[in-house]
């Protein structure tokens, strides 16, 4: 079996990448990109379809086995881009009353939503319940509360997740299978593995085992021995119970995503090998798989553009001001080993700039000295009026905004074409899918319609 780096740690993260230059010729030519608006997000529609599809081809590869892949709703949280995914054939993984809610507004049916949230409130409970969504209980007191919730003949299939402790991968906070994880039944703690039997056997309504490995930084083995380990308790708990009542297995989604270039690396292909590898059983028709892939789908069809306002020296070093910096890229910001991202040079036309390469390091506009999104990168010259472009951003970025510095949401469009021509992007159609903050929403998100809320609270009189 292929073994693939566990991250990008380390590597440059500069090669280049050709594949949007015509989109973002054109955005600029339209204005989307400009001094009034000089920070957006962008998303490939064609190229989103694309890799919904690969995942649904690796998984049809495999004669059988019956699988609901679901997309994680956090990984790009707008209704425009959760509708595209449930034309393309996709259920919605949830972790939160706000996420359920686009979830239900993007078109999804409730028996293709599955909710996981790690702290789930009764009234969350009861919703989803009554929605007929399926839940994965994240501990026994959780399920305890679904018992006493859970109206009769509920349509929601019951599951429960468990953490197989089998360890982490280069980023800590974004394992979910170490030993102290705060996520699931920790199957490896003394008495929990007899525990799980024992709450299967009383439930003959739960039908589900639930295990979500982690995320970018986890090496494919790693997440492939979760899953079998999964496997395995089912199996157990169905031999236990002596009947088939798992029914189901939630496998998680977490494909780490290669930031350094183009290539799509490890594939959905290679992750089918992997689990079949891993836990052949898994593959033979007893049970139904679902699983919850978020930046695997999206993160290379999609792009952040950010002016450059000002270029500048300080000590030797060149740095180009941008409108990109921690609000969006706030990971990479704050995590700048473990979330290194590409960057491309455009000049103010939008066209790809040449010429010699020069250190530079790339600043957001947010006041804090380590807003910097690329730090010593080389690149051609940057100037005022100049573009860079955030290259595979489309999940987890322009989508998560951070709202330091009360910097507003960018705009986010989806388009369509950029790939024939001459370059110049004439075939590229933009949509809407988010429009910018505007200040007036800034206002009243911090509290406009309470402005005289604590000047008029106690003994104002002087
Ligand atoms: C975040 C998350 C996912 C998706 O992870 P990706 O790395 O974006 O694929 C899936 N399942 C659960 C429970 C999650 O918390």
């Amino acid at each position: 079996m292929t073994t693939f780096p566990s991250n990008t740690i380390g590597s440059p993260s500069s090669a280049a990448s050709t594949r949007f230059d015509a989109t973002v010729r054109r955005a600029v030519a339209e204005g989307l990109l400009s001094e009034e608006q000089p920070v957006a997000g962008f998303l490939d529609a064609d190229g989103v379809r694309g890799s919904v599809t690969a995942l649904h081809d690796a998984f049809a590869a495999v004669p059988g086995v019956r699988v609901l892949h679901t997309f994680a709703a956090k990984a790009a949280s707008l209704v425009p881009v959760l509708r595209l995914l449930a034309d393309c054939g996709m259920g919605c993984e949830v972790a939160s009353p706000g996420e359920l809610r686009l979830a239900v507004e993007a078109g999804f049916a409730p028996e293709r939503i599955v909710l996981d949230s790690p702290a789930k409130t009764r009234e969350e409970l009861r919703t989803a319940l009554a929605l007929g969504v399926a839940v994965n209980a994240d501990n026994f007191d959780e399920l305890r509360r679904i018992e006493e919730l859970r109206p009769a003949g509920s349509g929601s299939v019951v599951g429960l997740r468990i953490n197989p402790q089998v360890g982490g991968g280069s980023i800590g906070a974004m394992s979910t299978a170490t030993p102290t994880s705060k996520f699931g039944v920790a199957l490896r703690d003394p008495g929990a593995r007899e525990q799980v039997v024992r709450a299967f056997a009383e439930r003959p309504w739960m039908t589900r085992l639930h295990a979500h490995v982690g995320s970018q930084g986890c090496p494919l083995e790693l997440i492939a021995e979760g899953i079998a380990e999964t496997y395995r308790l089912a199996e157990e708990i169905n031999g236990a119970v002596g009947a088939r009542q798992i029914t189901s297995l939630d496998i998680g989604g977490g494909l780490p995503v290669n930031f350094a270039d183009d290539e799509v690396r490890p594939s959905f292909s290679d992750y089918v090998a992997a689990l079949r590898t891993a836990a052949p059983g898994l593959f033979d028709g007893r049970y139904d798989l679902v699983t919850e892939f978020g930046r695997s789908l999206l993160a290379k069809n999609g792009f952040i553009g950010a002016r450059v306002e000002y270029t500048k020296d300080a000590g030797g070093t060149r740095i180009a001001l941008t409108h990109a910096g921690a609000q969006i890229a706030t990971r990479t910001v704050f995590m700048p080993e473990a979330w290194p991202l590409r960057v491309g040079a455009f000049d103010a036309e939008g066209r790809p700039r040449s010429g010699p390469a020069m250190v530079q390091d790339i600043a957001g506009p947010c006041c804090f000295a380590g807003d910097v999104v690329a730090h010593g990168r080389e690149l051609p010259e940057l100037r005022e009026g100049d573009y860079v472009v955030l290259y595979d951003t489309g999940a987890y970025y322009f989508s998560t905004h951070w709202a330091y510095n009360s910097l507003p949401r960018p705009a986010v469009y989806g388009f369509a074409g950029g790939h024939g021509g001459d370059g110049d992007g004439d075939d590229v159609r933009f949509v809407p899918v988010r429009d910018a903050q505007s200040l007036d929403s800034v206002a009243e998100e911090s509290g406009l319609g309470h402005a005289g809320a604590l000047t008029g609270l106690g003994s104002a009189t002087v």
